[in-house]
């Protein structure tokens, strides 16, 4: 198939050919950042996307100019039928990545050989088994931290994503540098960001800013360099001098990307999200069931994107009362 001059563009000129397909919406874990307390509400199996649904509506992006797909989740390895889905995707002319929390990674390996699979973002959010499991309410540190270790040696792009929250894993950042500079791998630190039922506030978010400056005092402003980010990377890296691996930020609150930005979002139950904090979605399930020809929504709901943050000025009060998102582990990431 042939990929066609890019069709996705905004109302602000961002092309947008980075699709990020959320393949469910359970989990194995239960991080209190991303999912509620009291789990969200269940829904009938005709609600989610079958993969055969999945891979012809990935097909009609792919057709409008995407060129990079990401996996994510809830936990995507718990998707019946990944092998199918992986097996169908790569076929397509787009780079695939996965994003997972690596507890069932080690039974995947072969099947993410086979399809070509180079780029797996793993989430771990303390380097202590103890403080982990209590982040994930559930006890699987020792597996995952020997699957990424596992996935660093097979070759594969491993970059590790860690949600900074004040007081709970805040005093790990130069672990987390140290650790980087031990592995070929990317470490990436997350602003913590409010979604439907995670306890964010203000005073739980540790900036870039902040970070920054606390490696700054600890290693001293020469022993660390800024590395070439890409236009589209949400991370801005660095590494340290005599680092074998790298450490970025990710400050989607404080310093965000929007201008940059050319990511959509398809969740498990088939609705378009154009942006990760957009109020609005777009039904191309029902759509698709109907059997209407699904390009002109996608392309309408590219144009109906917001300039910034879903049209929050900031993540205030405003936002923070009067906003209705999901709850991540729903969008997808
Ligand atoms: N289960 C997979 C995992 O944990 O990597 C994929 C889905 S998870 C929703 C995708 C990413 O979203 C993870 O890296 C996770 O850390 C991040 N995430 C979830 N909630 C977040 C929040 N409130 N703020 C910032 N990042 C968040
Ligand atoms: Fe599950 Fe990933 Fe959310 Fe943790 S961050 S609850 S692993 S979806």
């Amino acid at each position: 198939m042939e990929s066609k001059t890019p069709i996705l563009i905004d109302s602000y000129g961002r092309v947008h050919d980075y699709l990020r397909i959320s393949l469910t919406e359970r989990c194995n874990l239960r991080c209190f950042y991303c999912m509620p307390e009291e789990g969200i509400p269940l829904k009938e199996k005709e609600e989610f996307m079958s993969s055969e649904e999945m891979i012809a509506i990935s097909t009609q992006f792919v057709e409008m100019g995407i060129k990079k797909i990401r996996l994510t989740g809830g936990e995507p390895f718990l998707k019946k039928d990944i092998d199918q889905i992986l097996r169908e995707l790569s076929c397509l002319p787009v780079e695939i990545g996965i994003t997972t929390n690596a507890v069932l990674l080690d039974k995947f390996f072969p099947l993410l050989i086979e399809c070509g699979i180079k780029s797996l973002n793993v989430s771990l959010d303390s380097l202590n088994e103890q403080k982990f499991n209590e982040i994930s309410r559930r006890s699987f540190f020792n597996r995952i931290y020997e699957n990424i270790l596992e996935a660093i040696r097979l070759g594969f792009t491993v970059k590790v994503n860690v949600v900074v929250i004040k007081g709970v894993n805040d005093h790990e950042i130069i672990d987390f540098v140290e650790w980087s500079s031990k592995f070929n791998v990317e470490v990436r630190f997350i602003e913590f960001m409010p979604f439907d039922g995670n306890q964010w506030n203000w005073n739980k978010k540790v900036s870039q800013k902040e970070m920054l400056q606390r490696v700054t005092d600890f290693y001293g402003s020469t022993n660390f360099i800024k590395t070439i980010d890409r236009p589209n990377d949400t991370s801005r890296s660095y590494k340290l001098v005599d680092g074998k691996g790298r450490f970025g930020f990710i400050s989607s609150i404080t310093n965000p990307f929007c201008d940059t930005c050319n990511r959509i979002r398809l969740t498990a139950d088939g609705k378009i999200k154009n942006c990760l904090f957009s109020q609005t979605e777009s039904d191309i399930l029902t759509h698709y069931r109907k059997g209407n020809e699904v390009k002109t929504l996608i392309q309408n709901t590219i144009l109906s994107k917001h300039k910034a943050k879903g049209g929050f000025d900031d993540f205030d009060d405003s936002y923070l009362n009067h906003s209705s998102n999901r709850s991540m582990v729903s969008i997808g990431g």
